[in-house]
C-alpha cells in the first residue's frame, strides 16, 4: 500500500475521491436519496484526467449526466438541464436529483502546483488547461463567436466572465485561480438552478470541491460546498 501523499498545504482539507464519495452517501442517507430514485449529475473540465468521476459517480449511482464544460461550468443550457431534469426517477414518487461540480488542479512529481505529466509526454502541461490559459491572459476578451480560424470559443469565454467575476484583480496563484473557479461553479450552478426551480418536484442535493490530481496516487477533492434544497427550494448545509 502506498503512504499517503503529501498534499501541498494550499490544498489542506483535501481527501481521496472515493472517501469523498463515500461521504457524499452517507450525508445524503437522512435524505433518502438512493440508487433507485437518484439521478447523479456531474460538472467537470472536459480534460481526460477528470472522466474517470463520471465512471466512479455511476458506480455508485447509476448512469451519471454529463453537465461540464471546460473548468467544470455548468455549460448545458436551458436544452440540456430539460433532458437531465427529464431523466430523474419518478416511479417511486418524488425523485432525487444529486449534482456534482467540481474544477480541478494538477500537481507534477516535483510537485509543482497547476500541472500534470500526462500519459506519453515528458513535460508537464497545465491542468486545469483552460483555467491557465485564462490567467496568461486576464482582463483580455477574446471574440466567443469564431474568430480568423472559424472556430467559437463561447464555453471558454464563458468561464472566463464567470471566473473574473469572482476576484477584483488578477490571482496571485493557480490555487487562488482555482479556488475563485470553484465559487464560479456554485455561483453559476445555484443560479441556474434557482430559474429552473426542481424542487418543485424533486429534491436536489449539491455538492461543490475542487479535484486534485496527485502524482502516483488516487485523485483527491478538497469539500467546499454541500447543501440539500427540498420542496420549499431553500437551502441547507449538509457538509
Ligand atoms: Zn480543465
Amino acid at each position: 500500500m502506498n503512504p499517503p501523499p503529501v498534499l501541498p498545504a494550499q490544498l489542506d482539507g483535501a481527501v481521496p475521491l472515493s472517501r469523498y464519495l463515500d461521504d457524499i452517501e452517507q450525508a445524503l442517507l437522512p435524505y433518502d436519496f438512493e440508487p433507485a430514485n437518484t439521478l447523479a449529475a456531474v460538472s467537470i473540465c472536459r480534460d481526460e484526467l477528470t472522466q474517470h468521476v463520471m465512471s466512479d459517480v455511476t458506480g455508485r449511482w447509476g448512469a451519471t449526466f454529463a453537465l461540464g464544460g471546460l473548468g467544470g461550468i455548468p455549460a448545458l443550457g436551458r436544452t440540456g438541464w430539460g433532458a437531465c431534469l427529464a431523466h430523474v426517477p419518478e416511479r417511486s414518487g418524488r425523485g432525487r436529483l444529486l449534482v456534482i461540480g467540481a474544477p480541478h488542479v494538477g500537481v507534477t512529481p516535483d510537485g509543482e502546483l497547476g500541472q500534470n505529466l500526462r500519459r506519453g509526454q515528458d513535460h508537464p502541461t497545465p491542468t486545469c488547461g483552460a483555467l491557465s490559459s485564462i490567467l496568461a491572459s486576464w482582463g483580455q476578451h477574446p471574440p466567443s463567436g469564431p474568430d480568423d480560424s472559424g472556430l467559437a470559443d463561447g464555453e471558454a469565454q464563458l468561464l472566463r466572465h464567470l471566473v473574473e467575476s469572482e476576484l477584483d484583480q488578477k490571482p496571485v496563484g493557480v490555487i487562488e485561480l482555482t479556488r475563485a473557479a470553484a465559487s464560479a461553479v456554485e455561483r453559476e450552478m445555484t443560479a441556474q438552478l434557482d430559474a429552473l426551480a426542481p424542487w418543485r418536484t424533486m429534491d436536489v442535493a449539491v455538492f461543490i470541491g475542487i479535484q486534485v490530481h496527485l502524482p502516483d496516487s488516487e485523485d483527491h477533492v478538497v469539500p467546499l460546498v454541500g447543501q440539500f434544497r427540498g420542496p420549499d427550494g431553500s437551502s441547507e448545509a449538509i457538509v
